[in-house]
């Protein structure tokens, strides 16, 4: 295949380096990275923050009143909500669960998947989350599906969390819990479950650091799209 415009998706559970490894990838390409996981963070902290439960009746009377901006800047994602930047706020392990819960949503993931395919338009792009392989680009031009053992996929989250100073009431363990719970959620749930894409190539990131993974999925993607510069 050659073309200007690719599109490489990555999927996978909670912690399996997801993002630092599609940053990582984006920043080496040269091309946008978008990071799906976080518009449905932003989805709940809507509603954390102004105190509605998670229900589809309160999903529906208040979806009208989220306005969310996704800015690119130096390859990082600048979440904007209601005016309001929350690229850190998103990231807090209450919000994890949350988005877990709004993603559930068909009215939220369809604003969602929209937003994520209008910002690729005619351009190349990193786009990583879990249903990135199956709903949002299914003709993506490279799939991956990244996995990793449990206790490591704690310990880097852990780790995520403890570098924003958000560990102070959360041990792995917890952590831990929290990414089954999530694991049941997103593989179980009716609307785009989290599942491997047939034709997602599988990369076991557990023994890996970001840099080996990333030279595994340049070569395969130097496989699929010949004149790829990198
Ligand atoms: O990837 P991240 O941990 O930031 O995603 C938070 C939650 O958002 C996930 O647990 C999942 O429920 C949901 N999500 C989703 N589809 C995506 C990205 C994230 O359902 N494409």
């Amino acid at each position: 295949m050659n073309k200007n415009n690719y599109i490489i998706a990555i999927d996978g559970g909670a912690g399996v380096g997801k993002t630092s490894i599609s940053k990582e990838l984006a920043k080496r390409l040269n091309i946008i990275y978008i990071d799906t996981g976080a518009m449905y963070r932003a989805v709940a902290l809507y509603f954390l923050i102004n105190d509605i439960q998670i229900t589809d009746e309160n999903i529906q009377k208040y979806i009208n009143n989220i306005d969310l901006d996704i800015k690119i800047e130096n390859g990082n994602n600048i979440i904007i909500l209601n005016n309001k930047d929350v690229t850190n706020s998103i990231r807090d392990e209450n919000v994890s669960m949350a988005a877990s819960l709004i993603s559930k949503s068909k009215i939220v993931r369809d604003i969602l998947v929209d937003k994520q395919r209008n910002i690729a338009l005619n351009r190349s792009v990193v786009i990583e989350g879990r249903d990135t392989t199956t709903v949002v680009f299914p003709n993506a031009d490279l799939k991956i599906y990244l996995t990793a053992s449990l206790d490591v996929r704690a310990k880097r989250r852990h780790d995520d969390l403890a570098k924003l100073n958000k560990t102070s009431n959360i041990t792995i363990e917890n952590v831990k819990e929290n990414m089954i719970k999530r694991d049941e959620q997103d593989t179980t749930r009716k609307e785009s479950p989290l599942i491997v894409a047939e034709d997602a190539i599988k990369v076991d990131t557990s023994n890996n650091d970001v840099d080996k993974s990333v030279n595994i999925i340049i070569s395969l993607l130097k496989q699929k799209v010949k004149d790829i510069n990198v």
